[in-house]
């Protein structure tokens, strides 16, 4: 059979891992592979290359991607998808694997509608795709995060500082609740619980007046002025405060053993699926084995962290 491989949206680190596994997988199987270059956009444009064993070495512990990634809002439009058939059609390809997010996921969608038969891999560090409970990046970026925090505690308690912490999530709080707990953050603000400013407000002077020495608080991205609220904080509580966003360092690093497994064990199952005849399937671990599911049930379902709320709520 013959296969291509691309990464698309943001990049996540593991998906080196996750385009090593596939190639790997396809060529031990006797399958020929192709990497496609900078996303949907390569694949339009036709920037795509014939993968041997080599063109993957010494990438599993790299972060990033080396097809490199793109966004390419126009592949919404049927006129440029036609472009992209046109490549997998003079190629002959059997099955193109989309690694990426949710964006991803409906440009293959799309695809598929087209009669390409795809297989999606869920790699974001946001952890915001339903059919996968860990997407491949967002251990590594937890893992950023947990250690960033864990440093600002340090001179927040010495300085008797209040640190709001802002992390990625891109619209979806797992990264802030994961890093919250990690952290034994005093305050946790997600999407999902929003903030509800004069709580946090009175609850922090209330703290202060009862002699806590310093607070962490860990909000997602998007929700508000964080530079702001700490200036809210310190006039309204008496605690000095400092707000630092992570930023993009949490989308870069080597990813960590978790998301190089998870990863090549994403890549590999994809190529044994289109084997099987099985496509047009966006692929997860479910309690931590294999799954799949097809894409539109994918792109529906929704994401659940109520347990780890209710953990939140029992020991913080
Ligand atoms: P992610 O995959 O990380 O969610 P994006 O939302 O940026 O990232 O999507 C990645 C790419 O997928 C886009 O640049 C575009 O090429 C393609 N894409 C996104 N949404 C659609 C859609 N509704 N239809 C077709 N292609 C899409």
């Amino acid at each position: 059979m013959r296969f291509a491989v691309l990464t698309s949206g943001g990049d996540a680190p593991g998906m080196n891992a996750a385009i090593r596994g596939v190639v790997r997988a396809a060529l031990s199987g006797g399958h020929t592979v192709y990497g496609v270059y900078d996303g949907y956009k390569g694949l339009v444009e036709g920037k795509v290359k014939q993968f041997n064993r080599n063109d993957v070495s010494e990438i599993l512990n790299q972060g990033g991607t080396i097809l490199g990634t793109a966004r390419l809002p126009e592949f919404k439009d049927p006129n440029v998808r036609m472009l992209a058939l046109r490549q997998i059609e003079d190629l002959e390809i059997d099955g193109l694997v989309c690694i990426g997010g949710d964006g991803t996921y409906r440009g293959a969608l799309d695809l598929v509608r087209m009669g390409v038969p795809c297989i999606g891999i869920p790699g974001t560090i946001d952890n915001d795709i339903a059919s996968s409970d860990l997407t491949i990046g967002f251990s590594t970026a937890l893992n950023t995060a947990v250690d960033a925090i864990d440093k600002l505690r340090d001179t927040s308690s010495s300085h008797q500082r209040c640190s709001i912490i802002e992390v990625m999530g891109h619209n979806y709080g797992d990264l802030a609740l994961y890093a919250g707990i990690c952290t034994g953050a005093e305050y946790i603000i997600t999407n999902e619980t929003g903030l509800n400013k004069s709580d946090l407000l009175n609850s922090l002077r209330e703290e202060k007046l009862n002699g806590r020495r310093h607070a962490i608080i860990v909000i997602s991205e998007g929700l508000t002025d964080v530079h702001k609220l700490a200036k809210e904080i310190e006039d309204f509580s008496g605690f000095e405060s400092r707000a630092t966003i992570l930023g993009y360092i949490q989308r870069g690093g080597n990813p960590t053993p978790e998301d190089r497994l998870l990863a090549s064990r994403m890549g590999a199952y994809a190529i044994s699926l289109f084997e099987q005849g099985v496509s047009n399937v966006a692929i997860g671990t479910i309690d931590g084995k294999m799954a799949y599911n097809d894409f539109e049930v994918a792109l529906k379902m929704k994401k659940n962290s109520d347990n780890l709320f209710k953990l939140v709520e029992r020991i913080h």
